[in-house]
């Protein structure tokens, strides 16, 4: 099954670093206009596109856009690879000539396989087996059609499978690890650090360990301090065993986890396996801590790929910004799907090169004041940012007669009006099902350091009644590495019956505090669409809480979900449960419904219709 759409191209390398796509170029005659493409080694699904011009190499950025579509920085959107090189071989739009000659690979030149492209394919079998309950046909069909959706979060966690991929290990034991056996300089180890989502990486030179840590951006991107960004570690870790990046060395052999020493080494007696049989105290130990790595542009190689952390090393055709769209390619229906703070939503169609798709359109108000246009802006800047099947996907911004923010279209619309409107044909299963859909798209809003600060069912749209995503980022916030909680300066029009008592009191906003809410979107799910605290105001609800009432059960609510429901109701935010735990008991809750429901065909039905929607987002 290779997702791969640039495989079939004769002039496609696969995972080749820029050196020696120059030297392929070289060796074929520096033609102007000839060119290759390449696997991008920075972001998931990416590639790049190497040209030569008047004997010099340029390099352009070729990026795979949340709506399945490629483009250069700046450039027209194509539907795949071989359209976008079609394209530039027409026009040159801002690249330096137009693309004249392919540099052809030789027959003795096969693709180069990335290190993902090897796992991919296990590892989403392996997702959808323990998500979905599907067998056989119906297991292969949601394996195609989840592909493009999941491969992302795949990615991300895909270290886990690496063999130099340690854990949760502190620093010492790193070191220790690294001190077994063979000390070559570039041995290496990747632990998890304290900190969620930072990791430490450990090597050996001149049989001294050097530690160098590994953050986490905004946007969820892995950089070293001062380093370039990538979308995962390990092709962060890939490039650095390409180039130093700052390192005191290139990264080189493997430090083998205990699973992979196992599978590695058969045949050594369990004595001489490293670290069987304890170790040899180490020469000399590093004694100060993270290396902070602060590389200037100026001390590496001319036309390398690693000029910093905001500098792009590629040529950017033009400054457009990516998320702009042309007013020329959005039709607006007259008809409202809803409104909002901001003016109204409509429907519309946006063309784009792999067709049209409808979508739906924020329109701001045209009399709204600046601070009003800024709140817009900062939705989008947080949209921008998230990718995932259970969040809406922003398409881009088009600024015209309106400043317009333009969604993919979750046409069955809020869950609470859904619900409340189609009773008799929605189960609790289904119910369950959307939930953990909603708790699928909190986790990873967790993960990504993002607070949403206003889950509630009316801003969880379906897509149609299997599938839910999570809308609504006017109040959201991204927190800081540092911080855990969002602390809001005044209280403002806030959603009261929906906020933990941390936020009411403190104005502390958290994942946590999200939580709770998610609890209240719970029993508004399970009530089909019903008000929370009936008649209550606000100030009362507060009341209610804190002298540890809560909502009752609703009627068809299981009682181990409602367990769960007053568990996101924990008043104390230390003690209530993150969407880790929560997503993994909506998921058990599901799967045991769906089991004794023999709701697998159903289930993969569902898993069908709504990812074959979901793709065009
Ligand atoms: P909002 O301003 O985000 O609360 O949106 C107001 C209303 O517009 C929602 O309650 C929905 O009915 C509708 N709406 C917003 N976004 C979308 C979308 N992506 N697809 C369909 N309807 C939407």
């Amino acid at each position: 099954m290779s997702t791969n759409p640039a495989a079939d191209l004769p002039f496609y390398y696969g995972s080749i670093g820029r050196s020696e796509a120059e030297q392929h170029l070289r060796l074929t005659g520096m033609a102007d206009g000839l060119f290759l493409l390449r696997q991008c080694i920075r972001s998931l699904g990416g590639y790049v596109l190497s040209v030569v011009w008047n004997q010099e190499f340029y390099h352009y950025s070729i990026e795979k856009q949340l709506n399945g579509t490629y483009c250069i920085v700046g450039g027209k959107a194509h539907c795949g690879p071989a359209e976008l090189c079609e394209f530039y071989s027409k026009d040159p739009d801002g690249l330096v000539s137009t693309l004249r000659k392919p540099c052809l690979r030789s027959p003795d030149t096969p693709i180069r396989p990335g290190i993902f492209d090897d796992l991919r394919d296990n590892l989403l079998r392996e997702y959808v087996k323990q998500n979905s309950n599907l067998e056989g046909e119906a297991m292969e069909q949601a394996i195609i059609s989840q592909a493009p959706q999941l491969e992302k979060l795949i990615a991300t966690t895909a270290h886990e499978q690496m063999p130099w991929y340690h854990g949760k290990i502190p620093r010492q034991e790193g070191e220790r690890r690294l001190y077994c056996g063979a000390q070559p300089d570039g041995k290496f180890l990747l632990r998890d650090r304290e900190q969620p989502g930072t990791f430490a990486l450990s090597m050996m030179y001149g049989k001294t360990v050097y530690h160098y840590q590994i953050l986490q951006d905004k946007s969820g991107r892995y950089a070293m301090p001062e380093g370039s960004k990538f979308d995962t570690v390990w092709q962060l870790v890939e490039y650095l065993r390409m180039k130093a990046d700052g390192l005191v060395t290139v990264l080189g052999e493997a430090c083998l986890n205990s699973k992979a020493a196992e599978t590695e080494t058969p045949n050594i007696p369990a004595t001489r396996r490293p670290g069987a049989n304890g170790y040899t105290p180490p020469p000399k130990v590093h004694n100060f801590s993270f290396h902070s790595l602060q590389v200037s542009s100026n001390r590496l190689p001319e036309g390398s790929e690693c000029q910093g952390m905001d500098a792009n090393p590629y040529h950017n055709p033009n400054e457009v910004r990516k998320f702009n769209i042309q007013r020329s390619l959005l039709v607006i229906d007259e008809l409202e799907l809803g409104s909002g703070n901001f003016g109204c939503v409509k429907k519309g169609v946006l063309s784009t090169n792999a067709g049209q798709i409808d979508v739906a359109i924020k329109v701001l108000k045209s009399d709204n004041e600046r601070l009003v246009k800024e709140e817009m802006m900062r939705e989008a800047e947080i949209m921008h940012q998230l990718n995932d099947p259970h969040i809406v996907h922003m398409l881009g911004l088009c600024n015209a007669e309106n400043l317009m923010l333009v969604m993919e279209m979750a046409s069955a619309g809020p869950l609470n009006k859904f619900l409340s409107s189609n009773k008799d044909s929605v189960t609790v299963e289904n119910i369950t099902l959307l939930m953990h859909q909603v708790s699928m798209g909190m986790k990873y809003l967790e993960e990504k350091n993002f607070v949403h600060r206003d889950l509630a069912a009316r801003n969880v749209l379906l897509v149609n009644q299997q599938f839910a995503k999570i809308s609504d980022f006017g109040l959201s916030k991204a927190l800081g590495a540092d911080d855990n909680y969002y602390k809001a300066r005044t209280a403002g029009k806030w959603p009261l019956k929906w906020y933990a008592p941390e936020c009411i009191n403190f104005h502390k906003f958290s994942s946590k505090s999200d939580v709770w809410s998610f609890g209240v979107t719970m029993w508004e799910a399970f009530s089909y669409g019903g008000k929370p605290y009936k008649k209550m105001k606000g100030p009362e609800v507060t009341h209610f809480i804190k002298d540890g009432n809560r909502m009752a059960c609703p009627a068809a609510c299981p009682e181990q979900v409602y367990t769960l429901m007053k568990e996101c109701w924990t008043y104390s935010h230390e003690d209530r449960p993150d969407f880790e735990k929560v997503e993994k008991s909506m998921r058990s809750h599901h799967q045991s419904m769906s089991k004794t429901s023999g709701g697998a065909a159903a289930a993969a039905e569902s898993v069908k219709s709504s990812l074959t929607r979901a793709i065009l987002s």
